[in-house]
């Protein structure tokens, strides 16, 4: 007989999303949050700019409005933007009271002021920050807070297979009721049993070579969402990063643009610089431009990454304004003040996801997603920077209000079928995975990246189409691990995105392709939406 858990709340994920919604529910609700390895690891502990919000008296919330729809190109809900941006200072002073270690003013007269930067994008000052690691600072706090409360339970080391519904797809009662969750550490599956489910499980970077994200970023949720029949929105926009450190053991350290905007300069394995070819703010040019650029010379000369140079700074400005990095080079054999460092573009945010309203809710009753696997309409065809650490606050807490307001009238589920293992064995050869993932990553990032082509999406497709037959005949016949559901579920993930990137003929915002080079401005914007088709079955063991 295995385990069957059962909880008010389940939550998939314990990032700033996550957690925040763990400690927004009321104190008397049962909850389980799940976090498939440890319980920092995930994109929020990484984050390094800070979070966006109209705290300034200089500031407004219009302007906050403005900029964020200007980034999006024509594909931000302006009601969700108002909504998000309105609710930024209470969100904000919510983790303050929380005890977040914001970095204040300097100054005496200046000391009960929290410290304010400006990102790109940005008119104003209005990210709020804890020196150059918020995101540490944030997940510790949270993850310090859930600790303490003794009506959440944390369950590290799990991860989640698949959800389970009630009904097949297409029918408009259906709810979900839980999810199938493998226990890494015993390498059992227990079925996890919840009034609500939350999907907070990130974004899928991973799906690329070179990424800016930690390893959990492999879009379980998206995948998971779409398997159970929810729609999937805006695939085709991943933010690059422009500069990641290239070092086989730095696999996803970002360079901060920061360094640029002190005066680092690009320039190619020869010492020739570049950026001006592009475009006449050359260093200093949007984000997505100067990842182009990057990607263009790369591939242009078959480089494996170019430099950056800020050598020319006096070693304490270095150290002074960039501590982490300088540090994290130093011991990898770099010295900033120096040498130029190795860089390349790296997969760093995921813009689309799983579609839903104001208050997190999909398509399926019941079933809740918030932070980076979702998409809200907050961010549209690009992302502002320090908007997705606000988003994943805002959305949280309206999720919370929106189950807290619906625990009553909605019953416990009854008892799930159990996981079906009967018909697998362990597999003999892993060596399938490993490659499979490699070769993924690669044809992404070759034929799915920054540029791409309609014949480069073609010969991507063909190629996923078949990982994916070769990956499900392997995940029917042998027991399941966790490299293998991350492999499933980032396959998954890499069809809906050519799938979206197809749909998309112009270039907007984070896509851009050869073939269509401008945005359609004959009609009016819209996004790309997924439909998953309808089949006669529940999403429980059966599928497995
Ligand atoms: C290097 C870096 C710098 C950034 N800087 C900023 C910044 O300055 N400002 C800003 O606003 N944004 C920034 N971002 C983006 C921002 O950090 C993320 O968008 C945000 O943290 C996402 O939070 P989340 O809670 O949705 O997911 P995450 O923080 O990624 O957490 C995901 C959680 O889900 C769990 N999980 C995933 N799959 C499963 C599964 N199948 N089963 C169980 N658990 C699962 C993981 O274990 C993890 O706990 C940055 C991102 C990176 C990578």
């Amino acid at each position: 007989m295995h385990l069957q858990h059962q909880y008010d709340g389940l939550i998939i994920g314990s990032g700033a999303a996550g957690l925040t919604l763990a400690l927004r529910l009321p104190r008397d609700t049962r909850i389980a949050v799940l976090a498939k390895g440890p319980v920092k690891e995930g994109n929020t502990y990484y984050a390094q700019g800070g979070i966006s919000a109209v705290l300034d008296h200089k500031d407004s919330i219009e302007s906050h409005i403005t900029d964020t729809m200007n980034a999006g190109v024509g594909l931000c809900d302006p009601q969700v933007v108002r909504f998000t941006v309105e609710h930024g200072p209470e969100a904000v002073q919510w983790l303050v009271d929380l005890g977040v270690p914001f970095t204040r003013r300097d100054g005496e007269k200046h000391q009960a002021e929290f410290h304010l930067t400006r990102e790109g994008g940005h008119q104003h000052r209005r990210v709020i920050h804890a020196a150059d690691s918020t995101g540490k600072a944030l997940q510790t706090s949270l993850v310090d807070a859930v600790r303490a409360r003794d009506n959440i339970d944390l369950f590290e080391q799990h991860i989640a297979v698949d959800l389970i519904t009630d009904g097949p797809h297409g029918d408009p009662g259906r709810r979900c009721v839980g999810a199938y969750v493998l226990d890494r550490g015993v390498g059992r599956v227990e079925v996890f049993r919840a009034r609500f489910t939350t999907l907070a499980s990130g974004g899928a970077s991973k799906v690329y070579l070179y990424t800016s994200n930690p390893d959990t970023s492999t879009g379980d949720g998206i995948a998971m969402a779409w398997r159970a029949g929810c729609r999937v929105a805006n695939m085709e926009f991943n933010q690059f990063h422009p500069t990641c450190l290239y070092h086989p053991q730095a696999k996803s350290f970002l360079i901060s643009e920061a360094v640029r905007g002190e005066g680092g300069k690009l320039l190619l394995p020869d010492g020739k610089p570049f950026m001006q070819r592009f475009d006449p703010r050359a260093e200093l040019a949007p984000r997505d431009i100067v990842a182009r650029a990057i990607d263009h010379e790369m591939k242009r000369h078959g480089y494996d990454h170019v430099l950056l140079d800020i050598s020319h700074k006096p070693v304490d400005f270095i150290e002074k304004h960039f501590p982490t990095i300088y540090r994290r080079c130093l011991e990898l054999g770099f010295d900033m003040a120096e040498q130029a460092i190795p860089v390349v573009p790296a997969a760093h945010y995921t813009c689309g996801g799983v579609p839903t309203d104001l208050n997190g809710r999909s398509d399926i009753d019941n079933l809740y997603v918030v932070g980076e696997s979702a998409c809200t309409g907050l961010h549209g065809a690009n992302r502002m920077a320090s908007n997705s650490l606000l988003e994943c606050l805002v959305f949280a807490a309206s999720a919370a209000s929106d189950i807290a307001a619906r625990l009553a009238e909605t019953s416990m589920p009854p008892e799930l079928p159990e996981w079906d293992e009967s018909q697998v064995t362990d597999s003999d050869e892993e060596v399938v995975v490993s490659h499979n993932w490699d070769e993924l990553r690669r044809f992404m990032w070759d034929y799915v990246g920054i540029v791409r082509t309609n014949k480069r999406l073609e010969r991507a497709l063909h190629r996923v189409q078949m990982l994916q037959q070769e990956i499900q005949d392997y995940y029917g016949n042998f027991r399941v691990t966790n490299d293998l559901l991350e492999l499933r579920n980032l396959v998954q993930v890499a069809e809906l995105i050519i799938r979206s990137a197809h749909l998309r003929k112009e270039s907007r915002g984070l896509h851009y392709t050869l073939d269509y080079p401008q945005a359609d401005d004959s009609k009016t914007a819209s996004n790309t939406m997924l439909i998953p088709k309808k089949t006669t079955r529940n999403t429980t063991a059966a599928d497995t």
